[in-house]
């Protein structure tokens, strides 16, 4: 039977309308569009707001009405590196005309259903409050990440963020087993700065008020936070993913993809080639990228590397990566600007996938049955390597930074040994799950259902009833 909600539309489908804001960077945007035409396979008609900031382009999207979102953030704000301040902001400065364009949209159509909004772009809580609108939440990552920030406030009570000596950070948080000390988030940066702390608390409490929760994440993989997510969070919660098994990542790219490197990958070996990629906002210095590359270059492994530009510290692109490292690339490596990730994940070449652990790579990885190595730097990264590691023992952890002999053994170990091996039937396995999940009466398509059930049974917001 086909499960798939773009050709299976609901028989409750109703022209009701969903009104969607994304928070503005790639990882976040990719699984809010892909949400976006799951509703609307589902009969809903979308609305996308979005800022000036990393806009997506409406011209791929001809089946959605796109609201821009005046942001006021200057022109060098990315640049700038300075990821609290930027959603500080742009939380501060949406706000009122996020209201501004609610308020028209209310006025011109009596369909309005619901906002579904990014956590992360919490102060849209306030705004569908004041305007009488349910406000349901994507939460873009993994229900044990949220879990660890909903801990934060009880964590920095008990002084985890106080003298965050090196001899501690190996130590258990035995709050939140089995994360260390030096996997909570915003303890990376040693001391939780209070526009971080400010955050975090923002987006949990605009969560825990809010109509309902989605999560692109599945049941089997989570099954062990569910009864403490309930306790945090009373509201619906519903597990829909993983998204792209519905539609593709592919069309919401912020960078171009570079379809090179599937040429290159048809010219290599099955299973022989280690893809490596940090997703689209982590930053490395010259340091890290030399382990990163002599690690890639004594594993003896073919690689595919995505060195986005401008990722590397003081580089406009390679010009900082060693002359000799680059002679190894010519023979036995490629690296590209941007790379088509869900294609390459799925490549018979590739047999093991280096990831800075964002949400969407690690369910990529897992959708593929792609073994992992993890690195890690802020947000929910830590926390989801833990998990891969430690828990869903789908990857290997990197859990003293970059470190070239840490680098190459790991790459060793997921791409020859035994372990790998073992790590590979136990991906698979649960790629099977996925499967299962997805299915008609499958716990994914249930819990969409159940979302569209939800959606529907909001009173209609908009004209008609401003004139009852
Ligand atoms: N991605 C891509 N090409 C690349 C690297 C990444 O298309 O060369 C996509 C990847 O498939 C994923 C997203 O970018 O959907 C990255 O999201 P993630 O949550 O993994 O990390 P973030 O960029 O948010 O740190």
């Amino acid at each position: 039977m086909d499960n798939n909600p773009s050709k299976a539309i609901s028989q409750h489908a109703r022209t009701r309308r969903v009104i969607l804001f994304p928070f503005p960077f790639q990882g976040h945007i990719s699984p809010m569009i892909q949400l976006a035409n799951i509703l609307r396979s589902k009969g809903f008609t979308i609305s996308i707001l979005h800022t000036q900031f990393n806009s997506p382009d409406p011209s791929r999207y001809p089946q959605f009405t796109f609201h821009l979102i005046p942001d006021g953030l200057p022109e060098d704000q990315a640049s700038k590196g300075d990821l609290a301040g930027l959603i500080d902001r742009l939380n501060t400065n949406c706000v009122g005309p996020t209201r501004e364009c609610l308020g028209k949209l209310l006025s011109t159509h009596d369909d309005v259903a619901c906002m579904v909004t990014d956590a992360m772009m919490y102060s849209s809580q306030s705004v569908a409050e004041d305007l009488g609108i349910p406000r349901i939440v994507l939460r873009t990552s993994s229900v044990c990440s949220f879990l660890a920030f909903a801990s934060v406030p009880v964590l920095l009570e008990k002084g985890y963020f106080s003298d965050i000596l090196d001899s501690r950070r190996e130590d258990p948080v035995l709050e939140l087993p089995p994360l260390r000390v030096k996997d909570i988030p915003g303890i990376q940066t040693r001391n939780l700065i209070d526009v971080e702390l400010k955050i975090i608390r923002s987006m949990v409490e605009g969560t825990k008020t809010a109509s309902g929760l989605i999560f692109n994440t599945f049941q089997d993989l989570e099954e062990p936070n569910l009864a403490n997510l309930k306790e945090h969070f009373r509201i619906p919660t519903f597990l829909i993913g993983p998204f792209h098994k519905f539609f593709s990542a592919a069309s919401s790219s912020l960078l171009t993809q570079d379809r090179s490197s599937i040429s290159w990958l048809d010219t290599q070996k099955p299973s022989s080639v280690i893809y490596v990629s940090f997703g689209s906002a982590a930053k490395m210095d010259e340091k890290d990228v030399r382990e990163v590359a002599w690690g890639l270059a004594h594993s003896m492994q073919p690689f595919l590397w995505v060195v986005r530009p401008g990722s590397v510290q003081g580089s406009a692109w390679l010009e900082s990566f060693p002359n000799e490292f680059l002679e190894v690339v010519s023979k036995r490596g490629c690296i590209v600007k941007w790379a088509p990730q869900q294609e390459v994940l799925s490549h018979p070449a590739v047999g093991g996938f280096w990831t800075h652990s964002g949400w969407n790579s690690v369910l990529e990885s897992i959708c593929e049955g792609v073994p992992m190595i993890c690195s890690s730097l802020f947000a929910d990264q830590p926390v989801n390597s833990r998990y891969v590691s430690d828990v869903w023992q789908l990857g290997i952890k990197l859990e003293y930074g970059l470190k070239r002999e840490e680098i190459e053994s790991a790459i060793r170990k997921i791409m020859l040994d035994r372990q790998g091996q073992e790590i590979r039937e136990r991906a698979l396995h649960l790629k099977e799950k996925i499967d299962v999940s997805l299915k008609t009466d499958g716990f994914s398509s249930q819990s969409l259902n159940a979302l569209s059930d939800l959606i529907s049974s909001f009173k209609s917001s908009g004209v008609s009833v401003g004139s009852e």
